[in-house]
């Protein structure tokens, strides 16, 4: 059924083709020339592509105040064709895939035609060469009506396709990066293990050197895409347990003899977000499928998370959206005692500790977007970012069902969903007790 629906015709770029017309009547010139000033900019030539110009907008726009984070004309274009795409493509089918946990593919390789699957990718590899703000946005957006196919998003971006960008060498990316970014192939990243998920350093599954190969034994377990990816990261032990320089990263294709996916895991929520087993049995892997150098797998490992906190944030951030502003409609529609529910200070408290704590988790986001953007040190804030919102996803969509009553604990309305699917947020990519740990171990450090 999945399989034959018409998709939206929209593409970020088409938007963008808009974005760019209206840029340049407003004066914005091309972003080389703020890095080339010897070149003025009616003599340079007038590039055409609208990421550019998106760069060039949020660059101004960081440069002029760091806690500066009025949303930009990327934003609101992403913002709108996201919410055009999602009324008819995801909305009517959401509840289906989580029932029956359906991971939609095809819906994956939509999005990617529209460039959601290479937000942070350069455009020379086929992605849509945006910075963090306008891939927060993004998040933001799809998970405010299915954080579940929101998770599916953010994992491929950062995760399988963001250790990729990270760490690979010019020939590698061209060989991945256009494929994953176009949403033709599908990416997972293979960290956690059966017995270690918070401890990855004790990770069980080997890699052995074998002439031009390694040969990889073991599995990794709760991977998003483990049975439906089309290509993995997969971090292996190639040195001695507990060494963080005994771990190397290598990218393993679907179809490479000796990989296949296991079982894959009934949850609570996330539900069309595939979780599953991806089991290497003498698996032989090219050393030219080696992202950076042998045993530096783990130290890459801990980057791409740094940048993976930001998306889980955004994710926890459109997951309390959606279940705040679902709360927020109907108690202004639901009467009690003659009169709206939103008129009990009660109720109206409850709708202001929501609105609160998700305007908090939104600035801590933000500036972890602004860091990771501009090159600076992320890993507290994103650490902070994640654990907010991920905490602030929990307890506003707790009680939005609170705001509903019983109505709030059917299925008839959004909000059981968002409370099932806001547990993943203060679990995955660190749970709240490893970003605590993070955190506190930066600020002793000061
Ligand atoms: C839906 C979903 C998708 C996922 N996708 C991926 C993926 O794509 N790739 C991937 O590699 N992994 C993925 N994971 C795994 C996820 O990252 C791990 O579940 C997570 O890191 C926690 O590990 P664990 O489940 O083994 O819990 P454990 O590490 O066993 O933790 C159990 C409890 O002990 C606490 N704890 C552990 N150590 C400490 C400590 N030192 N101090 C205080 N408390 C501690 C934890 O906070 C937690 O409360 C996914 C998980 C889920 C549920």
């Amino acid at each position: 059924m999945a399989a034959t629906r018409p998709f939206h015709s929209g593409t970020i770029r088409s938007w963008f083709q808009l974005v760019d017309q209206r840029l340049h009547n407003r004066g914005f010139v091309p972003l080389f020339v703020f890095k080339n000033n010897t070149k003025s900019p009616k003599s340079t030539p007038y590039i055409k592509h609208s990421t550019i110009f998106a760069r060039t907008y949020t660059e101004i726009n960081s440069q002029v105040d760091k806690m500066h984070f009025e949303e930009t004309e990327n934003q609101m274009m992403i913002r709108q064709m996201i919410q055009d795409f999602a009324e008819k493509n995801i909305r009517p089918y959401m509840m289906q895939w989580d029932e029956e946990q359906i991971f939609p593919k095809d819906t994956m390789h939509a999005l990617g035609e529209m460039g959601l699957l290479g937000v942070l990718v350069p455009e020379n590899y086929g992605g849509s060469g945006f910075g963090y703000f306008e891939y927060v946005t993004a998040i933001v957006e799809l998970a405010k009506i299915d954080s579940s196919l929101a998770l599916s998003v953010a994992a491929h971006n950062s995760l399988c396709t963001g250790h990729i960008l990270q760490f690979a060498n010019e020939e590698q990316k061209q060989r991945w990066l256009p494929k994953l970014a176009s949403g033709q192939w599908i990416g997972a990243w293979g960290l956690t293990e059966a017995n270690t998920g918070s401890d990855a350093m004790r990770m069980r599954c080997v890699a052995k050197e074998d002439g031009d190969h390694y040969i990889l034994n073991g599995s990794k377990n709760w991977i998003t895409h483990g049975i439906s990816g089309d290509v993995a990261v997969v971090l292996a032990r190639t040195g001695d347990l507990l060494d963080s320089h005994g771990i190397t990263a290598f990218v393993v294709e679907r179809g490479t003899s000796g990989f296949r996916g296991g079982k894959k895991e009934n949850k609570l929520g996330m539900r069309c977000s595939e979780t599953a087993e991806m089991i290497f049995e003498d698996c032989r892997v090219p050393k030219a499928n080696i992202l950076g150098k042998v045993g530096e797998g783990f130290i890459q490992a801990m980057k791409v998370l740094d940048g993976g906190r930001i998306s889980i944030a955004a994710l926890g951030l459109g997951t309390a959206y959606g279940a705040y502003e679902a709360a927020l409609k109907y108690s202004k529609e639901r009467e009690q005692f003659g009169q709206p529910i939103s008129n009990f200070q009660a109720i109206a408290f409850k709708l202001a500790d929501m609105k609160m704590q998700i305007e908090a988790g939104e600035l801590l986001t933000m500036e972890a977007a602004y860091l990771k953007n501009n090159g600076k040190p992320v890993t507290r804030v994103s650490a902070m970012a994640k654990y907010y919102t991920s905490e602030a996803a929990v307890k506003v969509s707790t009680e939005a069902i609170q705001v509903f009553g019983g109505y709030g604990y059917t299925k008839d309305f959004p909000v059981e969903k968002f409370y099932r699917d806001s547990k993943l947020c203060t679990i995955g990519e660190g749970t709240s007790e490893i970003q605590k740990l993070v955190i506190a171990r930066s600020i002793l450090k000061d």
